[in-house]
């Protein structure tokens, strides 16, 4: 069985950002990694638009010179070394992405624009095919994560066609977005639930030939990504938007892109919870980009409801859906053709089918209660975007938002994220610390 430093489950973004420091800390001889991705769709699945969750048409909400270098800020985490890491990131950053494709000028004169998932998809292709030294690829599912005999390194079971296979990992990194979160509603009315999940194929139930009435639970990021793909897949249908609290957009603002870029500079760990709290809601969670909401600002299809959907059961007039949400007035109904759950993510939920019971059951006895946390209750995630007390270690930057900085459980800083991952594996004398502790030597 193969084993290597790390195992990063999913090809996406973080892969991405990662597999970049591994190739140049190997390259520059700083360090000698070894990394396995493991993905069971295709490489930058969520962004491609043939596997759900965008159609890959839709607007990406950030900046992608915000790319997988970003904020190349190395010398944080690898001292001296941190200068010639950041230059040899210029071989992957987007720009050079562009330039390689003749797109660059073009893109530049257009004023920069925001680009499409699929195009952000591209360019995480680009960047993995060429960030080779120390990195493998496997294309396949992965099943189950163990512990090994002495309970010292993760063994990670993957389907693929031919079987499976097993891979020893002394770090394991699990990225993605998680999976949709519960929404309550009666089975009778399946067939009329999407989730910000659900595949973009899956919406052509919603029939094309007459108007139908959609609503659309959630005020974040995905809610906004599926009406804008619904707006342009049924061109005839009205939207209705319920969000808990008045619809905000999210705050840009030179600070806040700060905090996202380095977290450091606010001493963001030091912070107590309700103010962490608050700037991930103002700035990341349960906001609407301001690009994108300036598009359907003035379309009359969409509308919004203020409050709190609780359930959702079959409409009294037969076909469609009642959904039952909490508004100053108290519980009101309001019957729809269609409902999609854009509710948010919940990446606990998703590690709970990876790990089996006795593995779950092992991992809390080393990092303490952790299973049944509410969605998006603060797991106790480390520097280094691990579960705090757990050995081997567990990276999940995904929860890190609220205990590292807002940057980690989006796109807001893959470059730090990747410094942050690696720094445990690198050579000691790399770390600042050890470098003046050597130069006073
Ligand atoms: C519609 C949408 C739009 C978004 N837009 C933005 C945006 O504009 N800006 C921003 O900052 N954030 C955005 N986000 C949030 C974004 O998803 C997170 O930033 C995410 O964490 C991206 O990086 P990743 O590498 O973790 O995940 P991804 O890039 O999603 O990669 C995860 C990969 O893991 C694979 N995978 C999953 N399970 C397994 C398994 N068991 N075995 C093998 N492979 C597996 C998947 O196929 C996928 O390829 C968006 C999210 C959604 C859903």
């Amino acid at each position: 069985m193969a084993d290597y430093d790390l195992i990063v489950v999913g090809a996406g973004a973080k892969a991405a950002g990662i597999a970049t420091k591994v190739h140049i800390l190997n390259s520059l001889g700083l360090a000698q990694l070894s990394m396995l991705v493991i993905e069971g769709t295709e490489v930058a699945a969520s962004w491609k638009g043939r596997n759900g969750m965008t159609s890959g048409e839709e607007p990406l909400a950030v900046t992608p010179i915000k790319d997988v270098g970003f904020p190349y800020q190395s010398h944080v985490e690898f001292g001296e070394a941190g200068e010639a890491i950041d230059a040899s990131l210029a071989q992957f950053t987007w720009q050079q992405h562009m330039i390689a494709k003749r797109r660059y000028a073009r893109w530049v004169d257009a004023g920069s624009p925001p680009v499409r998932h699929r195009d952000y998809g591209e360019y995480l292709t680009w960047v993995l095919s060429r960030a080779t030294e120390g990195v493998e690829h496997l294309g396949a599912r992965v099943t189950q994560v163990r512990l090994d005999e002495a309970g010292e390194r993760w063994l990670v079971e993957a389907d693929e066609d031919g079987g499976t296979s097993r891979h020893a990992g002394g770090a394991l990194v699990l990225t993605g977005p998680g999976i949709h979160r519960a929404f309550p509603h009666e089975p009778a009315v399946v067939d009329r639930v999407f989730h910000c999940d659900s595949k973009r194929n899956e919406f052509a139930r919603i029939p094309e030939d007459r108007q139908c009435d959609v609503a659309i639970v959630g005020g974040g990021e995905s809610a906004l990504s599926a009406t804008m793909f619904l707006r342009g897949l049924r061109p005839r249908c009205r939207f209705t938007i319920y969000t808990p609290m008045l619809p905000m957009s999210r705050g840009e603002s030179f600070l806040e892109n700060r905090v996202f870029s380095n977290p450091d500079t606010v001493e963001w760990g030091s912070l107590d919870l309700q103010t962490r709290r608050d700037f991930v809601k103002h700035s990341d969670r349960g906001v609407f980009d301001p690009p994108s909401l300036a598009v359907i600002a003035y379309d009359d299809r969409c509308g919004f409801v203020t409050g709190r959907v609780t359930d959702v059961g079959a409409a009294a007039r037969g076909d469609g859906v009642r959904l039952d949400y909490e508004s100053p007035e108290g519980t009101v109904s309001r019957e729809h053709d269609y409902v999609a759950n854009c509710t948010g993510f919940d990446l606990l939920a998703q590690l709970r089918t990876l790990f089996p019971a006795p593995v779950r059951e092992e991992i809390e006895r080393r990092a303490g209660p952790l299973w049944d946390q509410p969605a998006g209750g603060e797991a106790p995630i480390g520097r280094h975007l691990e579960l705090v007390g757990m050995r081997p270690r567990l990276q999940v930057p995904g929860m890190a938002g609220l205990s590292q900085g807002p940057g980690f459980a989006n796109l807001g800083a893959l470059g730090l994220l990747a410094n942050r991952v690696l720094q445990p594996l690198v050579p000691d004398y790399l770390t600042p610390t050890n470098q003046s502790h050597r130069v006073a030597q």
